[in-house]
């Protein structure tokens, strides 16, 4: 009996790049193969200064350097599979350099997500999810790879179908959270997870970590009173920003808009993605056809082929129909679209409603020092209004304890020793170090 080895190569003391091996009797799988945001901004900055080859990305680390699972390696490859506990870029992205023999194993919404995104962003370095073999599970799933059996369950997270994993073994189980909270619309999936994995008398459990500095703790209920009050006092455009693979707040803002009299405006790459999701009817968003939803039609002369496709399907607005009737919409705008506002010219009594629910460098790199300039000039106040798409630290303590692991590796977590003693007397956690090898 040699155990279950356990390697971290990304996700380590930072928040996002879950990268981890697990490896048992000579086989191995990984979870998660994400890009590190926050590694690439040490050494990056785009779009004049990019990564242009698969060097540069091994020179910095932020491929590691890991033999027999690259595809422009030659040779066989040597992992059974890799499991994706969710589509964010952060732990899904870097699945674009993996060999194509190599399946994939992700929920349905994580294949359909990532396939919205390989489709917008086109063929590039980084994000190159071509003739990748994507297998789709569901909870209740049992996926075979190697000499592992792999156990999806849900969990809730600020985009749909993020997956929780019990990893069985001849050698015992461990666990892995993934991005998880209890705090959102359904914390019941969590706790399905949290059921799954104490019935497993789990060696490990590899848990996120985010919110251990910075917890602001709130809820759905919370951020929708808050929205609608706002909502009710502004005479001018409501801008609002959230990620477009966030449906919680898709909703959350539409609710607003249809209660204040304004319609929901989204950008054609929003458009697009909400398009993809709405196939998946469990996730119950409205069709773009939707009389409370339209469509940004963004003033340039030049469309892609996918924007003129919606455009052909669905009812457009442009810049100058908002602009005549800045009361009667919500315009969801990134700060990347904020050359659009040129166009729109916010009237005075507008304001901006941040409500991106993830750490600078999970889901979008936010450059807030600019943004705030842009802010200003158009004299549009911002609020700041969320729902955290992490654990809380008791809520996290409660998980523990239900859990019972024997051992606890923080992952995406900035303040992995904070965890260490917060749990001290309570439980064994081992810090991982960046290709570190751990048995369990
Ligand atoms: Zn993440
Ligand atoms: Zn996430």
């Amino acid at each position: 009996m040699t155990g279950i080895r356990l390697s971290f190569y990304g996700g380590v003391g930072e928040v996002g790049g879950n990268k981890i091996m697990v490896e048992c009797g000579g086989e191995r799988i990984l979870l998660d193969f994400g890009v590190s945001f926050n590694r690439k901004r040490m050494f990056y900055s785009e779009p004049f200064l990019a990564p242009r080859t698969v060097e540069s990305l091994l020179e910095f680390e932020l491929l590691p350097e890991v033999k027999g699972i690259y595809r422009f390696e030659e040779g066989e490859a040597e992992v059974s599979a890799v499991f994706l506990s969710h589509a964010h870029l952060d732990h899904s992205a870097y699945i674009s350099f993996l060999k194509r023999d190599i399946p994939v194993y992700c929920g349905e919404t994580s294949a359909a997500i990532l396939e919205a995104v390989g489709e917008l962003r086109g063929r590039s370095l980084e994000y190159d999810f071509s003739g990748l073999k994507i297998e789709t599970f569901r909870t209740g799933a049992k996926v075979k790879a190697g000499c592992f059996e792999v156990e999806p369950v849900h969990v809730d997270h600020s985009i749909p179908g993020a997956y929780g994993f019990i990893v069985h073994s001849p050698e015992g189980s461990i666990a892995y959270t993934g991005d998880f909270r209890l705090h959102g619309s359904k914390p019941q999936l969590t706790w399905d997870f949290v059921s799954k994995a104490s019935e497993s008398k789990v060696e490990a459990l590899i848990v996120e970590g985010t919110n251990l500095v910075d917890g602001e703790v709130s809820s759905e209920e919370e951020l929708m009173d808050k929205i609608r009050r706002l909502g009710r006092k502004v005479k001018g455009l409501i801008l609002a920003d959230f990620a477009s693979t966030d449906v919680d707040r898709l909703k959350s803002f539409l609710s607003m808009a249809a209660e204040t009299g304004r319609k929901l405006a989204l950008d054609f790459r929003h458009a697009y993605m909400v398009e993809k999701l709405s196939a998946d009817r469990k996730l119950k968003i409205p069709s773009l056809k939707d009389g409370r939803l339209a469509i940004y039609r963004k003033s340039k002369k030049r469309y892609t082929p996918w924007e003129r496709s919606l455009m052909d399907r669905y009812e457009t607005v442009a810049a100058e129909d908002v602009a005549l009737k800045q009361s009667r919409y919500v315009l969801a705008l990134s700060f990347y679209g904020f050359s659009e506002l040129m166009e729109v010219r916010p009237p005075p009594g507008s304001c901006y409603i941040l409500s991106s629910s993830e750490p600078v460098g999970e889901e979008a790199e936010i450059d807030y020092w600019r943004m705030v300039n842009w802010l200003e000039h158009y004299g549009l106040p911002q609020y700041h209004i969320h729902v955290s798409g992490h654990i809380m630290p008791m809520q996290l303590l409660e998980v523990l304890e239900a859990i019972k692991p024997k051992l606890v590796f923080p992952v995406h977590c900035e303040r992995p020793t904070l965890l260490k003693r917060f749990l001290k007397g309570k439980m064994k956690v081992e810090i991982p170090k960046v290709g570190g090898e751990y048995r369990v």
